[in-house]
């Protein structure tokens, strides 16, 4: 099983969205997939139809008094999507005081990992989808997965925040034994506009040893999937934002099997 997380410390980036559209473009190549909503907000819990005020059963499960999971328990909190293949466990507003209560007691930054290594057998992919502040539920993440994708929206002010999250991927790497893998993905880029243009020169500049060579660009079919309930390839196989994230992910899966390569050599 391998485990995304999809993290950038500033909100509006397209991190929802890089989420559905991956997962829904790895159950399109028949892998079981399950998308994990880490955000409070529940963006992607919205996304496929359920009302975050009356699920009884999710992520803040995971946070609660016991780590003595099991594999029925994780597999009791997920929900099916519109998409076969494709399964959500999905957020409550709740979630959103573990980050008060839970941070400093030991062992909460494992939670998400111990979890997972109980559902390591049932898929094949799990996306975890983060909020955009640095917090238990981002640490959880960072720590539980072998790859790290970065939407990055092609403006200045998201520079900034990108510089950010660079400090603190540095300051897990320190805590972590395995080694993070970082994909940065421009998104929103329009390339009409001067300030998408030269955000992604500096991108270039300054990123260029984990930055994906190509962008996903504005595209509102993105945002019509999303009133649909849809992913991005369900509504539109061949739309602009769909073709660039199929880009991605065929990119993604070659480095994976790079690094597993080497792992092998
Ligand atoms: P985040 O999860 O980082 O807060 P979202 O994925 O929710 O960001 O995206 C924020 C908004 O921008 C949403 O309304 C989404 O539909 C829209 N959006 C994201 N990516 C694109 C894109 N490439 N083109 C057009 N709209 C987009
Ligand atoms: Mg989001």
């Amino acid at each position: 099983m391998k485990v995304w997380t999809i993290a950038n410390q500033k909100g509006g980036v397209g991190k929802t969205t890089t989420t559905v559209a991956l997962a829904g473009l790895l159950s399109d190549l028949g892998h079981k997939v399950l998308v994990i909503d880490l955000d409070p907000h529940g963006s992607l819990t919205s996304y496929f139809g359920y009302d975050l005020d009356s699920l009884s059963l999710s992520t803040f499960q995971i946070f609660q008094d016991t780590d003595d999971f099991t594999s029925e328990f994780i597999q009791s909190l997920t929900v099916n999507t519109s998409m076969p293949g494709l399964s959500l466990l999905p957020t409550t507003p709740a979630l959103a005081t573990i980050e008060r209560k839970m941070s400093g007691k030991d062992g909460m930054g494992l939670r998400l990992t111990k979890a997972l290594n109980k559902i390591d057998e049932i898929y094949d992919y799990v996306l975890l989808d983060c909020p955009p502040i640095l917090g238990v539920l981002m640490i959880n993440a960072l720590v539980a997965c072998n790859r790290i994708i970065i939407p990055v929206q092609t403006e200045y002010l998201a520079l900034k925040g990108l510089d950010r999250m660079n400090r603190t991927l540095s300051m897990i790497r320190k805590a972590r034994p395995k080694p993070i893998n970082v994909t940065i993905v421009p998104t929103l880029f329009d390339r009409r506009t001067q300030a998408s243009l030269s955000s992604l020169n500096i991108l270039r500049k300054k990123y260029s040893d984990s930055l994906w060579g190509s962008v996903i660009p504005v595209d509102t079919k993105l945002r019509d999937s999303s009133i649909k309930g849809k992913v991005p390839s369900q509504f539109d196989p061949d739309s602009r934002a769909t073709r660039s994230y199929r880009k991605l992910l065929n990119y993604i899966i070659d480095l994976e099997k790079h690094v597993e390569e080497q792992l092998l050599a």
